[in-house]
């Protein structure tokens, strides 16, 4: 059996119907595991569907194929304004939400740690602090905020060609998922994604908020890295399952805000425990304290422990706020804690500091 290479693959990808060479990059094999990219027109997507899977099942059937994984790489379709105006890879010159006092990312290392469900129910209880809230999903990959929020239509437009964020709980919301399909098999290239970040920043009339809290994408990748370089962040919450794998990944976060200059201000252990909803039982599913051990280790906060509850994921499904009032009390003291621990003034913006981590 021959193992794959990234030019069989490619070789083999040249007898597929509507597809050209110059439309595929990125190959990627690892251990039998193949994913690659073909880029395609915005308005070509849909079409194209048929071309990638066909692509993907020649490439699943060469020798030595584990799996194969294509995804459309395409400059996905922007708001109208945007689109009027410029191309989504330039930034607009309008400065960043310049009536928000406080910008704080929830970041986590990696996906599924409940970064999302942790930023959401952050600004909620923000909110009930009485503080002016805003939620910016900027977790292009995986945009979950609109249905957590329980929002699904297309913002619309001020007279001055500002995106008007829509308002659900009372908090304003802005998500690159109101533009773009859930399912949509599309992914973006980092330059785009930072692009695209920056302007749900400069081109949405946010107004005057207390705090705007930022979903992350998950990682320590460019995307993200670009993201805290270029936005005056207040500070960072690092989201962590209770387990070692987890933790080490949210270890990378820290450096990674640290490189830049952000103030870490804690970290938050999910899914930290399970208290039996018949017998009262508590179960430590993902082992538990790991998260207050390395935040002790590393000399950062330790902000709480949030259980795994289904209730939470139920309010997250429903777009509805959580209906038990003591993991909102458990959520309102993180928020107070990162609160208090937020500067009496506006953060202003840092000049850039070039990092890689
Ligand atoms: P991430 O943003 O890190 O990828 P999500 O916030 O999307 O993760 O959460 C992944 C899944 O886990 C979702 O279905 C969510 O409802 C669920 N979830 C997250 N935190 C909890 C929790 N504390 N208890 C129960 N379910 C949770």
């Amino acid at each position: 059996m021959t193992a794959p290479t990234a030019k069989t693959v490619h070789d083999c990808l040249k007898s597929i119907p509507g597809l050209t060479p110059d439309m595929v990059s990125g190959i990627s094999v690892d251990a039998g595991k193949v994913v690659f990219a073909i880029e395609v027109e915005p308005s070509q997507a849909k079409a194209m569907e048929p071309v990638r899977r066909a692509a993907e099942e020649a490439v699943r059937k060469m020798d030595g194929v584990a799996s194969a994984t294509a995804v459309l790489t395409a400059e996905r379709k922007a708001p109208p304004q945007m689109q009027a105006k410029q191309p989504m890879h330039k930034v607009s010159q309008r400065p960043v939400a310049p009536q928000v006092k406080h910008i704080v990312a929830v970041a986590s290392g990696k996906g599924g740690v409940g970064k999302s469900t942790v930023a959401a129910n952050l600004a909620h209880a923000l909110k009930a602090m009485g503080k002016k809230t805003g939620l910016l999903d900027a977790d292009i990959y995986g945009a979950s905020q609109p249905r957590m929020m329980g929002l699904r239509e297309r913002p619309e437009t001020d007279d001055a060609g500002l995106i008007i964020p829509p308002e659900a709980h009372g908090l304003k919301l802005m998500s690159m998922g109101f533009f773009v399909e859930e399912t949509a098999p599309v992914i973006w290239r980092g330059p785009m994604v930072h692009a695209a970040i920056q302007q749900l920043l400069r081109d949405v009339a946010w107004g005057e908020l207390d705090i705007l809290v930022i979903d992350l994408p998950p990682g320590t990748g460019d995307a993200q890295l670009s993201l805290v370089q270029n936005v005056p962040l207040s500070g960072a919450v690092i989201v962590s399952t209770p387990q070692d794998v987890a933790l080490s990944e949210a270890a990378k976060g820290l450096l990674m805000f640290q490189k830049v200059g952000v103030p870490v201000l804690g970290f938050i252990e999910n899914m930290s425990y399970h208290i039996c909803s018949s017998c009262g039982h508590r179960e430590e599913i993902f082992s538990h304290g790991g998260a207050r051990a390395a935040a002790e280790k590393m000399n950062v906060p330790f902000l709480g422990e949030i259980p795994l509850d289904a209730d939470v994921r139920i309010a997250a499904d429903a777009g509805a706020t959580l209906k038990n009032a003591a993991i909102e009390e458990v959520f309102k003291n993180i928020a107070a804690r990162i609160w208090m621990t937020l500067p009496a003034e506006k953060t202003v913006p840092r000049p850039p500091k070039a990092a890689r981590i």
